[in-house]
């Protein structure tokens, strides 16, 4: 987040993403200690102070944002106010105004710990310097070192000890928030501490300490001697024991990192044991994963995806591949835009390899605008040849429902170039549709009314493909090669396919078979009434100028 610069709209849809996985989400100017108010026109308006939320009238003392914005470094902290314990990201941003210029800002992302016990804690304030001292090392909820302090004692303990190895261990609970929204925040707390001491019970066994770091994720670094996982998963039994009411359990997963180079930044050590963790955080059966060099050289390839992939689109490293939909003769009426990652190395790398990265990193929209850039520009090319007739179909992720306005920037193309709209194709997939309809479907209203055509890609593969059907207008399915490639219900799959191709032509809808690559198959589903086609059977994708030839 920290060396780029967004414009107050890409910074806007940031925020809004994050709304959903922290307690609050928001943008702040610490110099001025104001939340700002973000408008997709591009301007910056002042709201009201920042501190308002901690329920304090007054400027913190110690402003993690302030230090954020003025060293340009992330920092994070856990502060008490009033009734609830804050964790606090802080997490400088540069934000590009209209006028050219940059505006230093910091993300806040917050999380809202247990209560603890404040009456306690007073008392114990006016009693002695000792439980205040206490207070300041310690998480309130759970009694285990809070994140800075962890990471301190942590960076001594490697550096007075140099001839230890040491392991780095980091918990998360599973689907921690729904557990909390079911059972309400005081069994939630209740849980937390008991993941606390049961922890806090491994580190301390063998020389080592613990943490939990914010909300429901916990560190641990210990001599390496002293691990075991069967300890872990003895933790991990206890709490699912505690939690277990006849329904619900609650899992907790671990990833471990051995500790090759003592000067790796803590940071670091636990961004690893991450890595490992992220692996299993969605299996229920598995507790504890290890990072090793294939997450080391995965995360190292994703980092090397997303840093180099400006300048390669910059570069014209990116190219649009063409492959012919076909009637049954194979005369083409269209063509599928596809997009290859040209290395300069000369290397032709698959989508599939650095979509899902450019997704995750949320820069897909970059090259899906670029490469509907070169589908309208090629359809302008095609004027007064043998390909006028034909259509472009071009895919669209997900994600850029909310990264980009797609009807501003398809018929800004079209536009710019003299294409007819109706030349151009959207093909979105089922899952994109569903995920979140209040967003697709006006957007698909508004495509189709200036004269695109959209296209269901994948057809079938989703789980509700027919009630799809039955809330959105559309105009093309393209059914999914799966149905093909079953052989084990061979029958069953031909009927649901058959199926699906009468419904669609009796909704006037166009069916397009994708991944046909047998004569066999061209004919059985011709013979099911589909008469249009993609595949190995009539062409692998090519290079754009290579389809004239074709
Ligand atoms: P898709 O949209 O379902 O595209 C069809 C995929 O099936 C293409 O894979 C195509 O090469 C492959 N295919 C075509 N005919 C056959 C066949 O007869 N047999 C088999 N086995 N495969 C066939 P490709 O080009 O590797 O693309 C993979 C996926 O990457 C695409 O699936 C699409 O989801 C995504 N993709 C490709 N280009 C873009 C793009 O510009 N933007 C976005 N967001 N996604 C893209
Ligand atoms: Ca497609
Ligand atoms: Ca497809």
């Amino acid at each position: 987040m920290i060396n780029k610069e967004y414009t107050v709209s890409e910074m806007k849809k940031l925020l809004d993403s994050m709304a959903g996985m922290y307690d609050l989400a928001r943008i702040v100017d610490p110099i001025e200690c104001r939340i700002l108010k973000l408008s997709e026109d591009g301007t910056i308006g002042m709201s009201e102070s920042c501190y308002g939320i901690w329920n304090s009238d007054q400027k913190c003392a110690n402003c993690s944002s302030a230090v954020a914005c003025k060293t340009g470094c992330h920092q994070e902290k856990s502060e008490r106010f009033k009734d609830n314990v804050y964790h606090i990201q802080s997490n400088p941003v540069k934000m590009k105004l209209t006028d050219g210029g940059v505006y230093n800002a910091v993300v806040e992302l917050v999380s809202i710990g247990g209560a603890g016990d404040e009456a306690n804690d007073r008392e114990a304030e006016n009693v002695d310097g000792a439980a205040a001292r206490y207070r300041v090392l310690h998480d309130p909820l759970t009694g285990t070192l809070n994140a800075e302090v962890f990471h301190e004692t942590a960076r001594e303990l490697i550096v007075n000890d140099p001839g230890t190895s040491w392991t780095l261990i980091t918990g998360d609970i599973m689907e921690f928030r729904l557990f909390s929204s079911l059972f309400g925040v005081e069994k939630a707390n209740e849980a937390l501490k008991i993941a606390g001491e049961l922890l806090e019970a491994i580190a301390s066994g063998s020389g080592g300490i613990c943490s939990r770091l914010y909300r429901d994720k916990y560190a641990i670094l210990i001599p390496s001697e002293g691990y075991s996982e069967d300890a872990l998963k003895d933790a991990a039994g206890k709490l699912r024991s505690f939690v277990y009411n006849g329904i619900y359990t609650l899992y907790i997963h671990f990833g471990v990192y051995e500790v090759k180079n003592p000067s790796t930044p803590i940071s670091v050590m636990c961004d690893r044991a991450n890595m490992a963790l992220r692996t299993i955080h969605r299996d229920a059966d598995a507790v504890v994963a290890y990072f090793n060099d294939e997450i080391m050289k995965k995360g190292i390839f994703e980092q090397e995806i997303i840093s180099g992939f400006d300048e390669a689109l910059a570069g014209g490293q990116f190219k649009m591949y063409l492959q012919p939909l076909t009637f049954k003769d194979g005369t083409p009426f269209g063509a599928e835009a596809l997009v290859r990652w040209i290395h300069t190395d000369g290397a032709v790398i698959s989508p599939a390899v650095f979509i899902g990265i450019l997704e995750s990193a949320g820069l897909i929209h970059k090259l899906d605008s670029y490469i509907w850039g070169q589908a309208v520009k090629q359809l302008a090319a095609w004027k007064n040849t043998a390909c006028e007739g034909l259509t472009i179909s071009v895919n669209m992720s997900p994600k850029d429902f909310y990264s980009i306005d797609i009807y501003e920037t398809l018929t800004g193309l079209t536009a710019k170039y003299g294409v007819d709209n109706s030349k151009l194709r959207i093909e979105i997939t089922e899952g994109a549709i569903i995920d979140r309809p209040e967003v697709s479907y006006p957007v698909i209203s508004k495509l189709r009314s200036a004269g695109f055509a959209v296209e269901i890609d994948d057809f079938g593969k989703g789980q509700s493909s027919l009630s799809l059907l039955k809330d959105i207008q559309v105009d093309i399915l393209k059914i999914d090669m799966g149905f093909l490639r079953e052989t084990e219900n061979v029958i069953r799959s031909q009927i649901i396919l058959r199926s699906v191709i009468t419904m669609a032509n009796e909704l006037g809808l166009q069916v397009i078979a994708e991944g046909v690559e047998t004569e066999r198959q061209l004919e059985s589903l011709s013979c099911m009434g589909c008469s249009r086609f993609q595949g190995y059977y009539f062409s692998r994708p090519v290079p754009a100028e290579d389809f004239l030839q074709k």
